[in-house]
């Protein structure tokens, strides 16, 4: 693992906001209506990132490893889930209100015995749950409530058996899922960092207990490799253990692995022991067993679990901040996003030199052509240059330009982002080019 250094921020969190905005990453949610707080819209090219983010590590997780599979469970879930997990009457933030000004805030992020913002006096804390309730069926009564969970995790352990019985996996091996969390969070900010409605990776490890501690090694350093291999500069990732009185109810050891985003570190994933807690707690209010026969040594026992939980949003946040890069270019800025061509939203873009014919109908053909192999973009709208930075704002890593020649010669240009370099190749030879750059 790197030793500490203090990182440099690469970017302001108000140019991400705004290039995210401007270029269609990013949008507030319900905007004409003046916004709903905290809550994010992913526009064209966000959500091809963001898609990307996620196969990348479904690929990696999920289908790259011989011991792991993947589900995806319903976001309702049995009433008696949270009672078990205990998130009904743990999963709370203590509150306090000002009497005066009647702002609330967290009460263990106060530095101040009074209300920071106008110096009036508080209540006493108050425990507030997280969870969303809402109600099924037309009747809202207490029978018909049910809670939007507030972790992905929950429907995984429920599901054990279940999957147990019809992959025939055997211990050590791990399920993983993506999907939607919410959380009503008292105080959520920082674009897409921390929000009510969000998207996690999470997987949960089962392995023998006895051999718990080894595999939570593996898996920070599993989980920390991938944020270095698609992208992420070293000196800006760190690993920050939980002291033990941080630690949840039911974990034994916890790390976050943290990103040096502009509010500063912060928590991109938490890699949990959380040992044999959830299955034990879940026969228990179920009545069904949740425990693994051993074959080889005969004997039943309940699997101890490792879980790394990463953030889909906060990982595609990442990724969009340490890929912004401005360099000077003649008499402007270049912004360039230098994404790994994986997660880079648009793969390739086709400009025509000029509007005329027969370059359009040939550019046109050709953007058609690479489509069915990468996302590509058409663009024949202004100048080459601009053309240029308007892909480059965006990562997308190659550009192939068709020019006067090129309806004759059967040639393009293929221009790299990073470089800028441009070389001239003929059109047969334009997939297999492309096809070894981008993997
Ligand atoms: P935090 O301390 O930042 O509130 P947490 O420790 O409660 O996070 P976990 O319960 O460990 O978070 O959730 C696992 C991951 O899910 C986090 O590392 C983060 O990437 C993501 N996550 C959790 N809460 C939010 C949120 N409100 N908005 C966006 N992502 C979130």
């Amino acid at each position: 693992m790197e030793n500490e250094k203090m990182p440099t921020a690469t970017t302001t969190m108000e140019k991400i906001v705004s290039l995210a905005k401007r270029r269609g990453f990013i949008f507030q949610s319900s905007e004409i209506y003046g916004g709903l707080n905290s809550c994010w819209d992913y526009g064209p090219l966000g959500v091809e990132l963001k898609n990307n983010v996620k196969q990348a590590w479904w690929r990696r997780m999920i289908q790259g490893r011989e011991d792991m599979v993947g589900q995806d469970s319903s976001i309702l879930m049995h009433p008696k889930v949270w009672e078990a997990s205990g998130h009904l009457e743990g999963f709370t933030d203590p509150l306090v209100d000002c009497k005066k000004c009647k702002q609330r805030f967290r009460a263990d992020h106060l530095t101040t015995p009074n209300c920071p913002e106008c110096g009036g006096e508080l209540t006493e804390a108050r425990n507030f749950n997280l969870m969303f309730k809402t109600f099924m069926g037309p009747v809202e009564d207490q029978g018909a409530q049910v809670y939007l969970r507030p972790e992905t995790a929950q429907g995984i352990f429920v599901n054990f058996q279940n999957v147990l019985t019809t992959t025939r996996k055997k211990l050590p091996f791990g399920v993983g899922q993506i999907g939607k969390s919410f959380r009503n969070e008292i105080t959520p900010g920082n674009f897409t960092f921390r929000t009510r409605e969000f998207e996690q990776m999470e997987i949960e490890y089962f392995v023998k207990p006895g051999t718990d501690e080894e595999y939570y090694q593996h898996w920070i350093e599993e989980r920390y490799n991938w944020y270095k291999e698609m992208g992420l500069s070293p000196e800006r990732l760190r690993l920050r253990p939980h002291d033990p009185e941080e630690l949840a109810h039911y974990a034994k050891a916890c790390i976050d692995i943290e990103y040096f985003f502009p509010m500063g570190w912060s928590e991109l994933e938490g890699i949990a022991n959380r040992t044999d807690f959830d299955l034990k707690r879940h026969s228990e209010y179920s009545g069904n067993k949740m425990d693994y026969f051993d074959h080889e040594t005969n004997e039943h026992y309940t699997p101890y679990v490792i879980e790394p939980s990463a953030g889909a949003d906060r990982a595609t946040l990442a990724f969009l901040i340490d890929a912004y890069h401005e360099e000077p270019d003649k008499d402007e800025t270049r912004v360039v996003l230098r994404f790994r061509p994986e997660l880079a939203p648009i793969k390739v873009a086709v400009l025509p030199l000029s509007r005329k014919e027969p370059l359009i109908a040939m550019a046109k053909e050709l953007g058609q052509e690479l489509r069915r192999h990468w996302n590509t973009e058409y663009d024949d709208a202004k100048s080459i240059g601009r053309r240029y930075r308007r892909q480059d704002e965006v990562g997308t890593p190659f550009c192939v330009t068709v020019d006067f020649q090129s309806p004759e010669e059967r040639t393009v240009t293929v221009r790299e982002r990073d470089t800028m370099d441009q070389t001239r190749i003929a059109v047969d030879e334009l997939v297999p080019f492309l096809r070894e750059k981008l993997g």
